[in-house]
Order: structure tokens, then sequence, then C-alpha cells
């Protein structure tokens, strides 16, 4: 597998693409593009909740709006030895514990006076040989979480800076079975030779975690552009309800020449705005889209 540099564009297909996942495609292209590097696309199907239906029809809105990418696509559902060989790999090195709490467990647990929002409030971190037994014999088969010495860590982001953000023991392997996103989309990266990530803004509180395990791994960190989310005028996330979002809906043409005027281009076209772009003079603010 090649190790020149690359960005990538990750969706999950749960549902059909909207104008404003397509816009943070376009710009994961430009950002790749731009600098060199290689773009490639990696459906991020581990949850049962996505469709190679769907995956298909997020493939052909990239390729109708006229993205290209240099590798033909993976599926993370094809690499679940591959996830699963990291996980024995970092519990041989005792960094992970079972974890058998239920989501109600984690919200109801006492939390340290300063321990940030969200964080797992480490309930079965120090359990010990026989309580162990006990929750096992009880039935609930126990997600397994990475035991982190930090309660936080630093990334590099081409849009916001030095950015500093929570990392507790998060999981790596939900009670399924099932990897986490936050270590196949780590373990993905490093084995696809990403080093640039570009991704809606809603994943900035993640990168922390990601690049901390990164680090773990021996994986070289990534840099990071976490670009702004496209809003509907309530400004809630723009979901299908909001009427004509998806590249079919919108059309191919269409859709791209908004997006170009969205981003302040005179270009309509990718090789358009590829000339013109310039990641410091990207909109800050999320896009309000009004079908
Ligand atoms: N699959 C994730 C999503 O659709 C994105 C993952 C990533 O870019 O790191 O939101």
């Amino acid at each position: 597998m090649s190790h020149s540099p690359a960005g990538r564009f990750a969706p999950s297909p749960s549902a059909d693409l909207h104008i404003g996942n397509v816009r943070t495609a376009v710009l994961t292209w430009l950002f790749a593009r731009s600098t060199g590097r290689r773009f490639l696309v990696r459906v991020e199907d581990l949850d049962d909740r996505t469709f190679p239906e769907v995956a298909q029809r997020q493939l052909d809105d990239l390729a109708a709006v006229g993205l290209t990418w240099d590798e033909p696509p993976e599926y993370q559902a094809s690499h679940e030895d591959h996830y699963l060989a990291v996980v024995d790999e970092l519990t041989e090195r005792g960094l992970t514990f079972e974890c058998f709490c239920s989501r109600k467990d984690i919200l109801q647990a006492p939390r340290a006076p300063h321990a940030p929002e969200g964080a797992y409030p480490g309930t079965c971190r120090d359990l010990s040989d026989n309580e162990r037994a006990q929750r096992r014999a009880a039935g609930r088969p126990p997600a397994i979480r990475l035991r982190s010495d930090t309660a936080e860590y630093t990334v590099t982001d081409l849009l916001h800076g030095t950015y500093t953000g929570v990392v507790d023991d998060f999981v790596l392997r939900r009670g399924d079975n099932v990897p986490a996103y936050n270590l196949a989309v780590v373990v993905d990266d490093a084995a696809q030779g990403i080093d640039q990530v570009v991704r809606g803004d809603d994943l900035l509180p993640s990168s922390p975690r990601q690049a901390y395990l990164a680090a773990l791994l021996g994986y070289s960190q990534p840099v990071y552009a976490h670009v702004p989310l496209v809003l509907n005028a309530d400004g809630k996330r723009l979901a299908k309800r909001d009427g004509a979002v998806t590249v079919s809906e919108i059309g191919a043409e269409s859709a791209l020449a908004q997006i170009a005027a969205s981003l302040g281009y005179t270009a309509t076209t990718l090789d358009g705005m590829l000339a013109e772009f310039d990641p410091s003079q990207l909109p800050r603010d999320a896009w309000i889209f009004r079908p």
C-alpha cells in the first residue's frame, strides 16, 4: 500500500449525502489537491445502521459533482480483523479494560468534581478479578475501553489553531464486538497514509482522543482542518425534512454552484475553485442553506 501523503472523505452510509456533506467533501478534495496530496474516499460502514446501496449512491453523488479519487474506495467493514488485532495489541500492553456499563450507568455515575462533561467516569477501570467475573456472569458482554493516562490532548487544526480537548477512557470495541469509530478512523488513517484530516467541525472534540490513540500506537499525527457545518434556517443540522437537500434533488451542477458561492468563489467548477482556493479565506461560520 502506498504511503504518499493523502487526504480523505469518509462518509458513513447511513443516509444520502446532503449538500452540507458534499460541501465538506469538496473542501476535503480542495485541501488535498491544493497541497499535492492524493485524495481517497473511505466508506465507514461498521455500524449496522449503514447500507451498501446508500454507500453506492454516496459515491455516485460525489462523482456527479466531479470529485475524483486516486484508489478504489476502502470499506471499513472489510478491515474488522485489523481493528480487532490493534485492540488485542493494546490489551497486551495493559492499555485496555473491560467495561460493563450501560449508557444509563454512565450517565448516573458520580463524577469527580472537575471531570469533563460527557467523559467516562471510570466505573470499570479498576475492577478486581472477582468483580469482573461477577459482571461477566451477569451476562452483559463487555465493551473494551482505552486505559488513558491523560485527561486532555492537543491537536493542530488549520482553521482552529491549537485545540485542546478531553481524552477519557473511550470505547475501542463495543459490547457487540463492533470496532468503535474512534479506533477505526485512527487505524485506517494510518494504514492509508492519511496525513491531512478535513471534516465537519462537529468532530473537532473527537480529534484529541484520536490523536492521543495515534500517538500510543506510534502513528504520526495528521494535520486537521475542521470545517463549518451547513445548517437549516433554524440553525439546526440540515436534514431530509428541510426539503430538497440531496444531490439528486438539487442537481449536481446546481449543488456545486451553490457550494462554490457559499465559499465565496466566483468559479463554479472544481478546477476553478481549486485555482482560487486559499484556506485562510474560508468562511468560519456555518452556512445557512435554504432549499
Ligand atoms: N464517518 C464520519 C461521518 O460521517 C466521519 C469520520 C471522519 O471524517 O473522521 O461523520
